[in-house]
């Protein structure tokens, strides 16, 4: 039986993933995926960027190598991990829009604004709309 490994997510200065493994997109059927390239909440709580190939359906019964253990572990609970619950990790203001985070003093919505600036100014070819995303209103 051969196993296959899947690559871990596009490297971002932002993500806080860990960078070793693939991290997986949860499905939420309100909202739709997002375009690869894209900073986004990954099922073990961590933030990644949403790779160009998508992963295909995972079959438990054989894993590929080089996913992430939370992650997994999230899915098969079917609910996404919330490592900042409870009262064990220390919360300090976003050092951008100063709401708490206990993600080294800088959240997910600033991560995702300072991971878009990077990535376009480091890849050529973003993937997705053209025009810029009007998020500050
Ligand atoms: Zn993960
Ligand atoms: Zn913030």
């Amino acid at each position: 039986m051969s196993r296959r490994a899947v690559a871990p997510n596009p490297r971002s200065p932002f993500a806080d993933a860990d960078p070793a493994y693939r991290h997986i997109y949860p499905q939420l059927s309100l909202f739709p995926d997002p375009e690869p390239g894209v900073l986004a909440l990954m099922a073990c709580d961590g933030v990644a960027v949403i790779p160009t190939e998508p992963l295909e359906d995972i079959n438990p019964e054989s894993l590929p190598d080089g996913l992430c253990p939370a992650c997994l572990e999230a899915v098969r609970a079917g609910r996404p991990a919330h490592r900042s619950d409870g009262d064990t990790v220390s919360r300090t203001p976003c050092r951008q829009c100063e709401s708490l985070t206990s993600r080294d003093g800088l959240c997910v919505l600033c991560r995702q604004e300072a991971h878009d600036q990077w990535w376009s100014a480091n890849h050529d070819s973003v993937p997705g709309p053209a025009a810029p995303a009007q998020r500050d209103a």
